[in-house]
């Protein structure tokens, strides 16, 4: 007689003692194929994973197509823009739609201790490379740069910024917020609330609180949060230009939030931004020729290294705050790209979005700039 245990999980505790056969042929039906390794080589639940560790073969009609990895074994929401392993963001947002299946972590310690970690890390000014010590820093517009990032697809489920000093590239303080999208209800009232679902230890704020919070963070660093640079503009403060990779997270993403937290009011010094991406093509010619169009081929075209995960808010804004050091170095001064046309009237979204100027050249033309 086949002996049940060895035949559903291919081991058994009694070994050799036990009094049912161990036999090979009789296994369970094997697991499905594990699409993380399949597609990237590697799975970080390595022999412990529930599925098949194998090379995938011609991607099947089934699977969606040519090297698509099924939705459902995917760690990140579905995005598919996470390596395994990776600490997963919805979960630390309170809710993640693979459970147990996710590839990214759920470890609820580790995600705290990532979060604790990066808001005690201090920004460390990046060296130029081929620019001598000796040049007096480029005047400044604004006083301090505010590099910032939004995650999530329909609402955002991650916050984090941090403030830098133009006049010598060190940092003024950071924050981070991991914000539970208004869709998803109170705690625990998801439809999958499971344990495997649920960060039941989750830290995450309402967008509308986190919102609150960082322009109390920013007033408490002395920034006017009324003050854009602008002609016949008093300023009450220091004066910020917040900074964005691409122009989404201010453009169409914080009206649309404001919009869906129920948040009436949102002060002019988030109605226009730096974007890095335009920023850069503006700056270096070489970047326009070479077409550098996002966070990683800026890094590139910079010799700076990634750190960290891309598409993790807070590991996003440390390699933007590289990119961006790197070109205070090499000479840069920093003006707002782009800005919602009726600012001056403008003290709320009635309606989301809303015309924007965009105020260099070279843009990086949308649809063109990759994924998100
Ligand atoms: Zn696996
Ligand atoms: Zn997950
Ligand atoms: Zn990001």
């Amino acid at each position: 007689m086949p002996c049940r245990f060895f035949s559903a999980q291919g081991s058994c505790r009694n070994g050799s003692d036990c009094n049912f056969a161990h036999v090979i042929g009789e296994q369970a039906p094997r697991p499905p194929i594990c699409h993380v390794f399949a597609t990237t080589g590697n799975c970080r639940f390595e022999e412990r994973c529930h599925y098949r560790h194998e090379k995938a073969a011609e991607p099947s009609a089934a699977a969606g197509g040519r090297g698509r990895r099924p939705r459902e074994f995917r760690g990140d929401g579905g995005d598919g823009t996470l390596t395994p392993g990776a600490l997963c963001k919805y979960f630390a947002a309170g809710h993640c739609t693979f459970g147990a299946r996710c590839h990214c972590t759920h470890d609820a310690a580790a995600i705290e201790a990532a979060e604790a970690k990066w808001l005690h890390e201090r920004h460390v000014p990046e060296k130029p490379l081929d620019i001598p010590q000796s040049i007096l820093p480029t005047p400044q517009a604004f006083d301090l740069v505010g590099i910032m990032d939004f995650e999530g697809k329909e609402e955002v489920i991650e916050f984090p910024l941090v403030l830098l000093r133009t006049a010598d590239w060190k940092e003024e303080g950071r924050f981070h917020r991991w914000c539970r999208p208004t869709a998803w209800g109170q705690p625990g009232s998801h439809t999958q609330s499971s344990r495997e679902h649920c960060n039941v230890r989750s830290t995450a704020v309402p967008f509308s609180e986190a919102f609150a919070s960082v322009c109390d963070f920013l007033r408490d660093k002395g920034v006017d949060l009324d003050f854009t640079g602008r002609a016949g503009e008093q300023k009450k403060g220091k004066s910020l230009l917040l900074c964005i990779c691409g122009n989404w997270d201010l453009k169409s993403q914080l009206p649309k939030q404001l919009n869906l937290s129920g948040v009436g009011a949102c002060p002019p010094v988030f109605l226009q931004w730096m974007n890095i991406k335009d920023f850069c093509l503006n700056f270096y010619p070489e970047a326009t020729a070479k077409k550098v169009k996002g966070m990683k081929p800026m890094l590139n075209f910079l010799g700076i290294p990634l750190e960290g995960e891309h598409h993790i808010g807070m590991d996003d804004v440390s390699n933007l705050c590289r990119i961006l050091t790197r070109m205070g170095h090499d000479g840069a001064s920093f003006v707002p790209t782009a800005r919602f046309v009726n600012i001056n009237e403008t003290r709320g979204f009635s309606q989301p979005g809303g015309a924007v100027a965009f105020l260099l050249q070279d843009r990086v033309t949308p649809g063109t700039a990759g994924p998100r």
